[in-house]
C-alpha cells in the first residue's frame, strides 16, 4: 500500500517553474565555484536559446492568425470591438512607456557590463524608425517568414486572418489548419520550455562565472521595477480612466477585480482566469453579459499591458546589461515591437518571456539576455498576468459604461452583496 502511495506520489511533478527557479540558483552556485570555466557549460544554454529561436516565426504567425480570425463573429458588434480595440491599444502604449520610462530612470541593468560576441553596436545596426515603418509591408511574405523579419510576418498574418475573417464559410478549412498548426506551436512551446531549467542553468552559470555575483542585485532591481509598473499602472492609468472617462469611483472597481487578480497572480494565465475575470465583472462590476463575453475572451487574448510594460522593462535592462546604447528610434521601435508581441502573446504562463525573444530579436539586442530574465520570469509573470486581467476588466467596465449597459447598483456594491462577500 505504501508502495504504491510512494510511487504515486513520486509521479506528481514539480511545476515547471519551480525547476527553472532551482536551475537558476545551482547556476549561480556553478558559476561561482567554476568561474571562468562556466564557459564549457555555455553550449547547453545556446540549446536554449536556438530552440526558442526556432519556435518564434511559426508560433507567431499562426497564432496571430487565429486570434484574428476568432473576432469573426464579433464584428456585428463592429462599434464595441472597436472601442475596445483602441482602449486596449492606448493602455498598452501607455504601458509600455511606463516600463520605459522607470527603466531609464532606474537602469536595472547598468551594474551588469556583459558582453557577448558582436552584441556592441548590435542596436545600432537597426534601420532608422521612417525605414522600420515603410519596411512593414513584406514586398514577399515567404521571405519575410524565411528571414524571421518580425515585424513584417505580424503585419502579414494580420492582413491574412483579417481576410479570413471575411471571406467567412470559404475560410473554414484554412482556419482550422492554422488553429491546429497553433496548437501543436503551443505544445512544442511547452517541449521547449521542459529544457529551460537545464538552459537557464548553464546561461546563469556562464554569466555569473564570468561575471560573478553582481548580477543578483540588478535581478533584484528588475523584478522591482516590474512590480512598481505593474501597480502604477493599476492605479494610475486604470483608476484614472474610470474614474475620467467612466465617471466611476476608482475604489469600486479596485475592490472588483481583487478575486480575478488573485487568481492571474497564482496561475499565471489569463486565459486560464477567464471564468473568473466574466464572473467578477458581472456580479462585482455591474458590466452587462453581452458586453462581458465579448470584450473579455478577446481582452484576454490580445490586451496584454502588464506583458507590453514588461517587455519594455526587460528590453532596456537586457541592452543596458550589454551596454548597448538605443537611439529614439530603438525605443519607438520596442514600444511598436512590445504592442504588437503583446497582441501576439497567448494567455498562458510564461508566453511573454517568448515573445520578449521577439522584441530583442526585433530591436538587434543579444538574446543571452534572455537566460538572465529567465531565471525569474514567473516572478514577473504573477504581476503581469493581473495587469493583463485588470486591463480586461477596465475595459469592460468602460465600454459597459458608456454603452448604457452598467448595473451601477452593482457596480457601487450594495450593502447586501458586501455582507456576503465578507461571510465569505
Ligand atoms: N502569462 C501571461 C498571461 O497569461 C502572458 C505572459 O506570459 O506575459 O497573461
Amino acid at each position: 500500500m505504501s508502495q504504491t502511495y510512494i510511487a504515486a506520489a513520486g509521479k506528481k511533478e514539480m511545476p515547471l517553474w519551480q525547476k527553472i527557479l532551482i536551475g537558476m540558483v545551482l547556476g549561480v552556485i556553478a558559476g561561482a565555484i567554476l568561474g571562468p570555466n562556466a564557459e564549457y557549460i555555455k553550449p547547453i544554454g545556446t540549446l536554449f536559446i536556438n530552440a526558442i529561436k526556432m519556435l518564434i516565426v511559426p508560433l507567431v504567425f499562426c497564432s496571430l492568425v487565429v486570434g484574428v480570425t476568432s473576432i469573426q463573429d464579433t464584428r456585428k458588434m463592429g462599434r464595441i470591438g472597436l472601442k475596445s480595440v483602441v482602449i486596449y491599444l492606448l493602455t498598452t502604449a501607455a504601458a509600455i512607456t511606463i516600463g520605459l520610462f522607470l527603466a531609464t530612470v532606474f537602469t536595472p541593468g547598468a551594474g551588469l557590463n556583459m558582453s557577448v560576441e558582436g552584441a556592441a553596436g548590435l542596436g545600432k545596426e537597426a534601420p532608422p524608425i521612417v525605414q522600420t515603418l515603410l519596411n512593414i509591408i513584406p514586398k514577399n511574405p515567404i521571405n519575410a517568414l524565411a528571414s524571421g523579419n518580425i515585424l513584417q510576418i505580424i503585419f502579414f498574418a494580420l492582413g491574412l486572418g483579417i481576410s479570413l475573417a471575411l471571406i467567412g464559410e470559404k475560410a473554414k478549412p484554412a482556419v482550422a489548419v492554422f488553429e491546429s498548426l497553433a496548437e501543436a506551436m503551443y505544445q512544442l512551446t511547452a517541449l521547449v520550455m521542459k529544457f529551460a531549467p537545464y538552459g537557464v542553468f548553464a546561461l546563469i552559470a556562464w554569466v555569473a562565472g564570468k561575471y560573478g555575483l553582481d548580477i543578483l542585485l540588478p535581478l533584484l532591481t528588475l523584478i522591482m521595477l516590474v512590480y512598481v509598473g505593474c501597480i502604477l499602472h493599476v492605479l494610475v492609468i486604470y483608476s484614472g480612466i474610470i474614474s475620467i472617462v467612466g465617471r466611476l469611483n476608482p475604489v469600486n472597481y479596485l475592490r472588483g477585480l481583487v478575486n480575478p487578480a488573485a487568481i492571474a497572480f497564482t496561475t499565471t494565465s489569463s486565459s486560464g482566469t477567464l471564468p473568473a475575470t466574466i464572473k467578477a465583472s458581472r456580479e462585482e462590476l455591474g458590466v452587462s453579459k453581452s458586453i462581458s463575453s465579448f470584450v473579455l475572451p478577446l481582452g484576454a487574448t490580445i490586451n496584454m499591458d502588464g506583458t507590453a510594460l514588461y517587455q519594455g522593462v526587460c528590453a532596456l535592462f537586457v541592452a543596458q546589461a550589454f551596454g548597448i546604447d538605443l537611439s529614439m528610434s530603438d525605443y519607438l521601435l520596442i514600444i511598436m515591437t512590445s504592442t504588437l508581441a503583446s497582441i501576439g502573446t497567448a494567455g498562458v504562463p510564461g508566453a511573454g518571456l517568448i515573445m520578449l525573444s521577439l522584441v530583442l530579436t526585433t530591436v538587434g539586442l543579444p538574446l543571452e539576455g534572455l537566460a538572465i530574465v529567465a531565471g525569474i520570469d514567473r516572478i514577473l509573470d504573477m504581476a503581469r498576468t493581473s495587469v493583463n486581467v485588470c486591463g480586461d476588466l477596465m475595459v469592460s467596465v468602460i465600454i459597459s459604461k458608456t454603452e448604457g449597459e452598467l448595473d451601477t447598483d452593482v457596480y457601487a456594491g450594495d450593502t447586501n452583496k458586501e455582507s456576503y462577500q465578507y461571510e465569505r
